[in-house]
């Protein structure tokens, strides 16, 4: 049987854990336990030519599983924000600073938001120019998704099923995204950065007739009630429950939280023993999830 394996290559919301200059508690302990208590920004790799978010942890993240970026084909974004989708490291993708094979063409895709981001990065000469469009010059493609509207990846046999996020609410144009992956015969759902869901979610996916091997459910913690923007503790439990009676998760579902902040002041252990009992696992740097 041919396993498909997906790696978290970072757990963290954007300060990462220890957050940056901080002095809290909860970044402290992070800084005593080491191990699993160590995130860096919430990034996913699948197989060799795919990778969901891109944030400034990239390159880090490069080295620590030798990732080799030149073979990427497919990077999904989920939202503009920088611990997401850091848009500097593209530009390297010029000839004069890498060699990119001829038939190398990396696809970017992602909501409003991060496409007008990359069409605003491009450098040249310290002036910025804007790409309007074309990124030819960088050997990529960029595609626009729009909720509810599947995009397919022949070449890696995979459907984007992109949702509603609700995050960056007081950007209306932005669109951020969860995202259900089909990898072959299996689906899975990245829904880091995102408040409880929208209806227009619940109802899409009450007509989807799959199942999810695996979900990665954004908790910032369970310090304090949060539903709008990112979600605690209590808000995963309720959205699990609700796709359980929808039948798109049952006890064969790899459920996990993910993106974690110091502001949410839980260690990785206190994380276990709020979420284990009830069915769902915690994410940590490096854990490989194999569908
Ligand atoms: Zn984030
Ligand atoms: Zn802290
Ligand atoms: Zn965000």
């Amino acid at each position: 049987m041919k396993y498909k394996k997906i790696v978290v290559l970072g757990s963290a919301a954007a300060e990462c854990i220890p957050a940056i200059f901080c002095d809290c508690e909860t970044c402290r302990a992070a800084w005593k336990n080491g191990g699993k208590d160590f995130r860096l920004r919430t990034s996913y790799q699948l197989g060799d030519f795919v990778r969901i978010d891109f944030g400034p942890d990239a390159m880090a993240q490069e080295y620590k599983y030798h990732l080799h970026s030149e073979k990427l084909r497919h990077v999904i974004v989920t939202h503009s924000h920088d611990d997401h989708f850091d848009t500097t490291l593209f530009n390297y993708r010029r000839s004069s600073f890498s060699k990119v094979a001829p038939d190398n063409t990396l696809n970017i895709y992602g909501g409003a938001g991060v496409v007008r981001k990359i069409n605003q990065f491009a450098w040249n000469g310290g002036k910025t120019l804007g790409f309007h469009g074309d990124f030819s010059c960088l050997q990529m493609k960029v595609h626009e998704l729009y909720p509810f509207q599947t995009v397919e990846l022949p070449d890696v046999d995979m459907t984007i099923y992109p949702l509603k996020a609700n995050h960056m609410v007081s950007v209306s144009t932005e669109e951020p995204m969860i995202y259900i992956i089909r990898w072959e015969d299996k689906y899975f759902m990245i829904a880091n950065d995102t408040g409880v869901f929208c209806d227009e979610n619940w109802e899409y996916l009450a007509k989807l007739n799959i199942k999810l091997a695996a979900v990665f459910n954004d908790c910032c913690g369970c310090g304090y009630d949060r539903f709008n923007n990112h979600m605690s503790g209590k808000y995963v439990v309720d959205t699990k429950q609700r796709l359980e009676e929808l039948g798109l998760v049952d006890a064969s579902t790899q459920y996990f939280v993910n993106h974690f902040s110091h502001n949410g002041h839980m260690t990785h252990d206190q994380l276990e023993a709020r979420f284990n009992p009830e069915g769902i696992g915690v994410a940590f740097d490096g854990l490989e999830v194999y569908l």
